[in-house]
């Protein structure tokens, strides 16, 4: 096949989306974008890289932020091992590197969080190193551009899919070629429903086009079934505010805020008030179910039956705090999975 290169990088020099880690993309920059990118589209993502710069401006600020804060500045992105890995990184590249990255894949390959896509997106496009980014758009466009039906998901397919990635990559512009492979999957070569093969730069060179197998790949493993998990949660409310707990520092939402919950049972009315004295929580005034709810994490997915408690006025049992509304909202971070019992409470 001939180098794609040339018509890829003209389609992108011009058709390009304006982004802010792309107007000023320091490593930095470029590495913060890329963790928020991760799970989030790039639309909902901005208002969170906007907010995140102006409270934490560089690396140094990020290594030296209080936890509840980054918390709050995540809140609403969900996956928060993101952003503590990226302050463990922050924290590494203050002591090692003096704040800035170094420009040296391998470095900024071995720090948390951070693997072969996001370090070669860092180090292709802020540092000009010429080393591939392969993300599941740049896989989907090498997919159908060669016809290929490997299982994009098996790592040794990935591994040969890069090394045909780099066959067409120019040495002068490695960064922009790793970005124009991206912007291609993202708004020409879509993943979900027909590609828009008209608009594509590569049409007369794509495979998948010619032999009209487009909509079939690329091939994907199947994806393995979530383990479903029962939990009773209770909005306990008493004057001084609402019941919550901070969650184990390791596992799922490590370290965020939760309200009253039991993992692994679907509580009837009747087993509630026994469950909440065994607590040490007495003086129930009130106690009403609310809608189920649920919340699908990667590999999970909770089934919530709810609750809304109210107690009279008393200290908050062990390892537990009240926290008022305003709390909630400026202090104390109760990730999505919460979100039903966030909007009860007003705070989304
Ligand atoms: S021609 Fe169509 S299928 Fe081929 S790379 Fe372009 S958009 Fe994708």
């Amino acid at each position: 096949m001939e180098n794609i290169s040339p018509a890829l990088l003209n389609w992108f020099y011009e058709n390009q989306r304006v982004l802010p880690f792309r107007t000023d993309p320091s490593p930095y920059h470029v590495w913060l974008s890329e963790i928020m990118l991760q799970q989030t589209r790039v639309s909902a993502a901005l208002p969170y890289y906007e907010r995140f710069l102006a409270a934490l401006p560089d690396i140094p600020a990020l290594a030296a932020c209080e936890e509840e804060k980054l918390n709050k500045l995540w809140e609403g992105l969900g996956y928060y091992s993101r952003v503590r890995n990226l302050q463990k990184a922050a924290r590494i590249v203050c002591e090692q590197y003096g704040g800035e990255l170094p420009a040296d894949y391998d470095a900024i390959r071995a720090l948390p969080g951070i693997g072969d896509y996001t370090a070669g997106a860092i180090c292709s496009i802020s540092f000009g190193i010429p080393v591939p980014a392969v993300d599941g758009n740049v896989l989907r466009v090498f997919s159908r551009l060669y016809n290929d039906p490997g299982v994009i998901t098996d790592p040794a397919v990935k591994k040969a899919f890069t090394v045909r990635v780099m066959e067409h990559q120019p040495p002068a512009a490695p960064g922009d070629y790793n970005q124009a492979l991206m912007e291609l999957g993202a708004l020409v070569c879509v993943p979900n429903g027909a590609p828009l093969c008209e608009q594509c730069p590569l049409a007369r060179l794509c495979q998948a086009r010619a032999a009209g197998t487009a909509l079939s790949l690329p091939q994907k493993a199947a994806p393995k079934a979530r383990k479903l998990e029962d939990l009773t949660v209770a909005l306990v409310e008493s004057p001084a505010g609402f019941l919550i707990q901070q969650r184990p520092e390791k596992g799922l939402l490590a370290g965020l805020w939760q309200p009253l919950l039991w993992e692994g049972a679907a509580m009837t009315a009747e087993q509630l008030p026994a469950a909440l004295t065994a607590l040490g929580i007495h003086g129930i005034t009130e106690a009403k179910p609310i809608p189920k709810a649920k919340h699908i994490f990667s590999h999970i997915e909770w089934r919530m039956t709810g609750y809304t408690v109210t107690v009279e006025a008393q200290p908050a049992p062990d390892g537990w705090i009240w926290a008022t509304r305003e709390q909630l909202q400026t202090e104390y971070t109760l990730p999505g999975a919460f979100k039903a019992y966030k909007k009860r409470l007003g705070l989304v």
